[in-house]
């Protein structure tokens, strides 16, 4: 697929493959991140040390494509949060590859553009949660993903790796797959955005910078319920007026 403007796109990535004599290895986060919690972190530390990866890039996604249909905080907060929750891990980045680009994200055409970017001696490693793993063989040009990149999948202690293998492995699509057991797999987005709508803490959730900015955006804060005063109605003292 076209992308505009490639060029401005890879500005902010790492420069990798300067020295022909070995390999490089590039993780890749991809996800929505709103907001980014200790999951993420936790399972992209886990791919370096375990892989030896030299960087892991977070990239947040701009339109995603599995979340067209619930409200998502805008891309340039989610990038904010997950520069905030970066920024102290020298080998952790962010990429704007993916708020910057125009329409709905597939992780197909990022990897391609990583692809292009970088010279043959910078593998890429695309590290996704176990779950997602499994509907990596539904998503748009599976096939092509999988020669592009190494997935790494996060999985929990215990987690049934046979029905990922196998799902996998019926695809058909040769991905190479390397699993990795994580131990801070139960944390999501998902119930992140909960707590703070109930009003409880996300305190050793997420890192308290996310912490601060979110208060301080009032994000996944309930909407207020909005009060119209009657007389504005124009219903005091004119039932039977046409209130528009
Ligand atoms: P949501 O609940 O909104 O779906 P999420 O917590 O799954 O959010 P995403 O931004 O959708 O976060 O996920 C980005 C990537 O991180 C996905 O590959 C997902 O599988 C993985 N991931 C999410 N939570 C964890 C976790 N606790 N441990 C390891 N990987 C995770
Ligand atoms: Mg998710």
């Amino acid at each position: 697929m076209p992308l505009s403007n490639e060029a401005s796109l890879v500005s902010d990535l790492p420069a990798l493959g300067q020295d022909p004599g070995r390999t490089y290895r590039l993780g890749i986060m991809g996800g929505t991140f709103d907001p980014i919690h200790n999951g993420h972190l936790v399972a992209a530390e886990q791919a370096c040390n375990d892989l030896d990866l030299d960087v892991v890039v977070f990239v947040p996604a701009g339109s995603p494509a599995f979340k067209q249909d619930r409200r998502v905080s805008s891309p340039e907060d989610r990038h904010a949060m997950t520069l905030l929750a970066t920024a102290d891990n020298p080998r952790f980045l962010v990429s704007r590859m993916e708020v910057d680009r125009p329409g709905v994200t597939y992780t197909v055409d990022t990897l391609e553009l990583l692809r292009a970017y970088y010279p043959d001696n910078v593998e890429l490693y695309f590290i996704t949660g176990a779950d997602a793993i499994i509907d990596i063989i539904t998503w748009r040009d599976a096939a092509r993903i999988a020669q592009l990149a190494h997935l790494v999948g996060a999985t929990r202690p215990g987690y049934d790796l046979e029905s990922a293998r196998a799902s996998i492995a019926a695809s058909g699509i040769d991905f190479t797959v390397s699993y990795l057991e994580v131990p801070a797999l139960a944390i999501s987005s998902s119930d992140l955005r909960a707590r703070v709508a109930r009003g409880q803490s996300l305190r050793y959730l997420t890192s308290d910078a996310v912490l601060g900015y979110i208060e301080k955006r009032g994000l996944y804060e309930p909407p207020r319920l909005s009060y119209t005063a009657p007389d504005a109605l124009g219903l005091i003292g004119g039932l039977g007026r046409d209130v528009r």
